[in-house]
């Protein structure tokens, strides 16, 4: 296959930019956390989506990186792929989470905070199988493990669990009725997460040479007042850049981003958060960055 260009892709040209020939998608994940695709498959559908530089950011793992890079060296695949991860933070009792792009995977800081993310991670779901089991699905935690095999293991492992038994109309009521924090009936098998902070995540992420990104900044269901105070912490802890971009996010939302990271002097990032085929989003879909902002590839140059 002949490598992308940018008459084929007129997506991203930027100055700053190194990787002018495609599209660029730095936030998906794979079956090596909650994703549905393995690495290799990801690869195949980046392929067909024209996307040129890909980040795979699995919750609290960087498993799925040697497996695709190595699936990219074998198949001479015309994708840069960056390293990346997306870990779980705990800020003023918000579950905040950031992207380590562009790192090396093999830094100890990094590999001991993945090993204490993932302790967190097993004694939350055995904690939340005991709270289901109340609740009267017995072999939830059991079930769970099952399907996230030997990657990190996440509560849309349990929504899946409860939806594929029936208990469950949609993966969206599990979080609502159970595995979410808010809501009527939930503090069911709701179970507080222990997470690193923010501070920790930017510095193991920074001791391995990569950058730290804010993902997707509305997400979090915060008032204007207190995501001023996330991001202030933010750059506080020397985060670098925040994701201005995500499929679902309307022109207002963008430039809201936009101007945090103006007045906080922020890179920008983007991604589609990709989990599995749905019709709502894909794979570098309706991704571009706005004028004026730095993207947090600029960095790496
Ligand atoms: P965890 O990191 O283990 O808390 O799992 C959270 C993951 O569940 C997120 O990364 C989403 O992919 C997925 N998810 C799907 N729906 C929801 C929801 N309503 N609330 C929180 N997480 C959700
Ligand atoms: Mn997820
Ligand atoms: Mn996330
Ligand atoms: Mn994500």
């Amino acid at each position: 296959m002949a490598l992308l260009s940018t008459t084929d892709f007129p997506i991203i040209i930027n100055k700053t930019d190194n990787f002018s020939h495609g599209r660029i998608d730095l936030h998906s994940h794979t079956n090596c956390s909650d994703g549905g695709l393995s690495p290799q498959t990801l690869i195949d559908r980046a392929v067909n989506y024209q996307i040129a530089v890909l980040a795979i950011t699995d919750h609290d793992t960087l498993a799925g990186f040697d497996i695709a890079q190595e699936y990219i060296s074998e198949k001479n695949i015309p994708i840069k792929l960056i390293s990346g991860i997306e870990i779980s933070t705990a800020w003023q009792g918000f579950e905040i989470h950031i992207v380590g792009l562009n790192l090396d995977e093999q830094h100890t800081a990094i590999q001991e905070l993945i090993v204490k993310q993932q302790e967190a991670r097993e004694q939350r779901a055995i904690a939340i199988g005991e709270k289901l089991a109340k609740c009267g699905f017995l072999n939830a935690y059991d079930d769970a493990k099952n399907l996230a095999a030997e990657g990190s293991i996440t509560r849309a492992h349990f929504a899946k669990v409860l939806y594929q038994q029936g208990h469950v109309s949609t993966m969206q009521k599990a979080f609502d009725q159970y595995l979410g924090k808010k809501g009527r009936t939930t503090q069911r098998a709701y179970v507080k997460p222990s997470w690193c902070s923010i501070e920790q995540a930017v510095y193991a992420i920074h001791a391995a040479g990569g950058s730290a990104v804010m993902a997707h900044p509305i997400r979090y269901d915060l008032s204007a007042k207190w995501l001023r105070r996330l991001i202030v912490h933010f750059k506080e802890s020397r985060g670098d850049a925040l994701e201005v971009v995500l499929p679902q996010m309307n022109p207002q939302q963008r430039q809201t981003m936009l101007n945090y990271c103006l007045e906080y002097d922020l890179h920008a990032s983007m991604g589609s958060d990709f989990h599995y085929p749905n019709k709502w989003s894909d794979l570098g879909r309706n991704l571009i960055l706005p004028d004026g902002a730095k993207p947090v590839w600029a960095m790496w140059s």
